[in-house]
């Protein structure tokens, strides 16, 4: 069972989303500002942040930051504005998703279910798997190592790896990507694909300004070289 918390100062607003995510099967944790979400994301029985942005005492970006500093967990961005997105997008190391308001429980919960950690037991060994140069994946744990280390990845991080390595050295448009990895419609807005692959150069590559294995097409798309 995974625990979702909530961070949301509108009560009208976290009781829909704690209804729905309950009928999913989640335990649900609330907060509503950003001093009380931050310490209960950071307190070890959360496996998924949904993180408004405007929150009193400190703001979703901030609580983000922080989060960030010390902790890989999966966070959606709850954003209000387009222009709240756009600064969302422009994070760096910033949410691993976001969801622009008002949204449906049904989008949502797909949200939810694509970003949430695999429950991998990282001490478990990696059994041989297929290999792809330096990389090894494991359909059974759906995990992936890069020389032998395994990566820390979000469950659409393997799949976007995983879509490309059934289809090496091939170009994939980012129209393609949002829509077999993603799966759902996204409101054609087809950064999320360009913020999803800077994450992912940050950890498949030895350095992600001169990326070895995760390419760029200029004005076709993505592919990945092993
Ligand atoms: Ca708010």
């Amino acid at each position: 069972m995974s625990t979702i918390l909530i961070v949301e100062d509108e009560k009208s607003i976290v009781d829909l989303i704690s209804y729905n995510l309950k009928r999913e099967g989640y335990d649900i944790m609330e907060a509503y500002d950003g001093q009380k979400g931050l310490e209960l994301a950071l307190s070890g029985s959360v496996d998924l942040v949904l993180l408004d942005v405007m929150l009193p005492v400190m703001d979703g970006f901030e609580v983000l930051r922080h989060i960030r500093e010390q902790s890989a967990l999966p966070v959606i961005m709850v954003t209000a504005r387009e222009e709240e997105r756009d600064k969302v997008l422009g994070l760096e190391e910033g949410a691993d998703d976001y969801i622009t308001k008002p949204f449906s429980v049904k989008e949502l919960a797909a949200r939810v279910k694509a970003n949430i950690r695999r429950n991998t037991d990282f001490n478990k060994t990696i059994h041989e798997g297929d290999k792809y140069g330096p990389f090894d994946v494991d359909r059974s744990l759906q995990a992936i190592s890069k020389d032998g280390k395994l990566l820390d990845l979000t469950q659409r991080e393997y799949d976007i790896i995983c879509y490309f390595l059934e289809r090496p050295s091939q170009v994939i448009s980012r129209e393609e990507l949002m829509e077999k990895v993603w799966g759902f419609e996204f409101y054609g807005d087809l950064r999320a694909v360009d913020v999803a692959m800077r994450r992912l150069r940050a950890k498949l590559e030895d350095d992600p300004a001169e990326p070895k294995y995760l390419m760029t097409k200029r004005g076709a798309g993505y592919y990945l070289q092993v």
